[in-house]
């Protein structure tokens, strides 16, 4: 796990970094530092109204995933090792990323869906949803397994987005180059 120190410094991951392609490894040990680290993944997810984030895109390849309360009566919701299940219903929505800035591709996925995690003390819980929700689980559970948006991309959504996709490329080179 990692010190208050390493949590506080965690930043966002904007691709091509590897770490957004990486499946990530379950967590086994629960507790006080894992809470931080979900807390501080909500910070960051609010900090950009994002609506999910996961451990990948902040540098961790560990199966951790952190949503926004998106309904009425709903909380910010730390998942630790979750799992999907009973997906059904299809419908496509566009969708973007805190990793992909000015990337959305179109969608297909499942309008209903049940999660079984755990909470940072270990607690299991299970939850059933539809619509944007279900969305933003499957999207945020996709990059636990290393899959992004763009590998949905038909070819319409490969032209629409070829110069956003350049240009992070481009952006994560010359940052490569800077720490060398
Ligand atoms: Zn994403």
């Amino acid at each position: 796990m990692l010190t208050g120190k390493q949590i506080d410094a965690l930043t966002i991951f904007n691709y091509p970094d590897p770490v957004l392609r990486a499946v990530c490894t379950p967590i086994e040990s629960y507790g006080d530092s894992l809470e931080a680290l979900g807390r501080r993944m909500i910070e960051l997810m609010r900090a950009v109204q994002g609506v999910g984030l996961a451990a990948p895109q902040v540098g961790l390849p560990w199966r951790v995933f952190v949503i926004a309360a998106i309904e009425e009566n709903g909380q910010d919701r730390i998942f630790v090792n979750p799992e999907l299940s009973d997906l059904s219903g299809r419908a496509q929505a566009e969708e973007g990323c805190l990793s992909l800035p000015d990337v959305t591709v179109p969608i297909d996925r499942a309008t209903r869906a049940t999660v079984t995690a755990c909470d940072p003390t270990g607690q299991r819980f299970q939850m059933t949803t539809e619509g944007l929700l279900a969305r933003i689980w499957q999207h945020e559970n996709d990059h636990l397994d290393g899959r992004l948006i763009i590998d949905y991309m038909d070819t319409q959504a490969e032209l629409v987005n070829r110069k956003a996709l350049k240009a992070l490329k481009a952006k994560y080179e010359a940052a490569q180059q800077d720490q060398r």
